[in-house]
């Protein structure tokens, strides 16, 4: 079975000119989830992973699976004004303005090894922003890691300081 085979393409969302990786197939698919949570899994080759950060909102899927199989917590990042408890944010630069993430306080604590999870890589500004939140909390990030990435985006340039796992690369 090829995870690559539940990944579709959508041309033209959610604007002209995009297209876009619906990972929607591989969510409904029982046997593609395990395959690729188990890819996922190996790429670790066994190190202990205290947290699991998953950035909103497709983050959440698989980032909630990693944390269950690897026994550990489970940190949501979201959009501003979402998490209820006192937060800290990082920004980054969109093509036009800029966004925000948020993560609560007492999510990380000092020396707690991260795993940070998300389903695309494409400019790598979101990656860069929960990179910076977990860094700010004295999480030490023992890897990014992404179901798919856009390389001709390169947006591992901006996490280039932390090992990098990819299931698909387009
Ligand atoms: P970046 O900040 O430009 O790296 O974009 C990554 C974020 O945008 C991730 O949170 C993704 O969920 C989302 N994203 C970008 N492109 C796609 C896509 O083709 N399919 C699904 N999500 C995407």
């Amino acid at each position: 079975m090829k995870i690559e085979n539940y990944v579709r393409d959508i041309q033209g969302f959610p604007k002209e000119g995009i297209l876009f990786k619906d990972i929607t197939p591989l969510l409904n698919n029982p046997e593609a989830r395990k395959k690729c949570l188990s890819i996922l899994v190996k790429s670790l080759n066994g190190q202990k992973i205290d947290k699991v950060v998953g950035a909103e909102s497709r983050g959440f899927f698989f980032g909630m699976l990693l944390a269950q199989e690897l026994n550990a917590g489970f940190v949501p990042v979201r959009k501003p004004k979402k998490l209820p408890h006192e937060t800290i944010s990082a920004s980054y630069e969109l093509e036009y303005g800029t966004d925000t993430l948020e993560m609560h306080k007492d999510a990380i604590q000092k020396g707690n090894r991260v795993l940070i999870h998300d389903d695309v890589l494409a400019t790598g500004g979101t990656a860069k922003a929960v990179c910076d939140l977990v860094t700010e909390l004295g999480g030490e990030i023992v890897q990014c890691n992404f179901l798919m990435e856009l390389s001709f985006l390169n947006g591992r340039e901006k996490i280039k300081d932390n090992p990098i796992f990819v299931a698909i690369t387009y």
